[in-house]
């Protein structure tokens, strides 16, 4: 059988062969009034003239609408029921502690990139943070490095020696717009030196949680992007941009944050320490949030009520939506033995703490903005080419970025390419 009528089914899902090498690129935190903002402000020339030509829709992220639930489920085509990872953290009553599902032994299904690695692709991986590069590159053969550990990579490891010299620029800050460049920079080099069959662009949305859509250091963030994205057009690559979530403002006209302290709140009513509160938005690297998301989880003691309580929170004005497990297992497709009893979102505008003195909201030195709600659910689903078998009213998800690329995107014809430009 020729590579071109090659198929794998993934989880499920069946993906043909790549025919141009595929780019899929997680943009973190993208709120899709970000790039038609850009747009509008003439700050992203590549993506205006490419997406009349190609693909604009919009789609659902996964909810929580937290990072590494959501990248796993762009890699893995399936929601968090199926791969697993539905935080930063779960609790583990028995033992009466906080784990961090950073480590791929989390992970419940294989991924779209491992397995076309093994069937033979050539596959490149590139994200911000290095907390997401194992979970990620799991079972994958390939090249699979974060900008922030770029100094440290080794063949046998990452699939490439010394990422930061192949790279060619300085080593990125983790708090920085820079460590998202140094991701497109690393796509490009890559591209041109290798050109991967399938390569996967993860950022971080450090900038997001700080500027609003339309300011002009959002603007030159994504004018920043669409200068990469234009190189990866110009070597040929079939572009999916999507995002693992949106961002909204989380305070009030005093730029104070609005937040309802659940932990608090749970005390109050059971009793000090009763109930365990846990935000699964929590991570080593908190300065930008504050660990403050509009999604918690909470274990409630033996013998609770639980409609009940789930009822009473969901009473609270800060509050959109409270769950039983089994209720929120069903709704947002999440593993139901990582969830706790009650599942809480807040509104919009407000994010849920556990309580005051356990938030440092020293690093915030920017009016919060922060994910985690439905409110953050909607993100971009584009591509550089046109997609005209994809349903025009069927429910779009993020996770179905590598569906997209694969199954649906047409290549350009060369002829009518050229007649473009002409
Ligand atoms: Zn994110």
């Amino acid at each position: 059988m020729s590579t071109k009528d090659k198929s794998l089914t993934v989880n499920g899902r069946r993906y043909a062969w790549p025919k141009a090498p595929v780019v899929v690129v997680c943009i973190d935190g993208s709120e899709p009034a970000y790039m038609d903002q850009a747009i509008t402000a003439g700050a992203m020339p590549w993506l205006a003239k490419a997406l009349p030509m190609g693909t604009k829709r919009l789609a659902d992220c996964v909810v929580p609408s937290f990072t590494n639930p959501n990248n796993l489920s762009i890699v893995t085509g399936a929601p968090p029921a199926v791969h697993g990872i539905c935080g930063n953290f779960f609790y583990d009553r028995q033992a009466g502690t906080e784990i961090m599902m950073n480590d791929p032994k989390y992970l419940r299904a294989g991924t779209i990139l491992a397995a076309f690695a093994s069937a033979g692709a050539s596959l490149a991986v590139v994200t911000a943070k290095d907390k997401l590069r194992r979970l990620l590159g799991h079972g994958m053969t390939g090249i699979c490095f974060s900008a922030e550990k770029a100094d440290a990579t080794t063949k046998a490891e990452h699939g490439i020696d010394n990422a930061l010299a192949f790279v060619g620029r300085p080593l990125p800050s983790v708090y920085s717009a820079d460590l998202s460049e140094f991701v497109f920079a690393a796509g490009v080099k890559l591209m041109e030196r290798y050109r991967p069959d399938i390569m996967y662009l993860s950022t971080t949305d450090y900038i997001q949680h700080k500027h609003a859509p339309g300011t002009k250091v959002a603007n030159d963030f994504y004018r920043m992007m669409d200068g990469y994205w234009a190189e990866l057009d110009a070597a040929g690559a079939t572009i999916v941009l999507t995002a693992d979530h949106g961002m909204n403002a989380k305070h009030g006209s005093d730029g104070k944050p609005q937040i309802l302290f659940l932990q608090g709140l749970l005390d109050e009513w059971l009793g000090a320490g009763k109930a365990r509160v846990i935000l699964p938005i929590t991570d080593p690297y908190v300065a930008h949030h504050g660990a403050l998301g509009s999604f918690a989880t909470a274990y409630l003691p033996e013998g609770s009520d639980v409609a009940a309580i789930a009822k009473r929170i969901a009473a609270r004005a800060e509050i959109e939506l409270a769950l039983t497990r089994n209720e929120a297992a069903r709704r947002f497709e999440l593993p139901a033995d990582r969830i706790g009893d009650i599942v809480v979102v807040s509104r919009k505008e407000f994010v849920i703490g556990t309580s005051a003195d356990r938030h440092d909201l020293s690093g915030l030195d920017a009016p919060l903005r922060s994910h985690g709600g439905v409110s953050e659910q909607r993100v971009p689903l584009y591509c550089n080419r046109p997609a005209p078998a994809l349903s025009a009213d069927a429910r779009l998800r993020n996770f179905s970025a590598f569906d997209l690329a694969l199954n649906y995107a047409e290549p350009v014809s060369q002829p009518a390419a050229q007649r473009r430009a002409v």
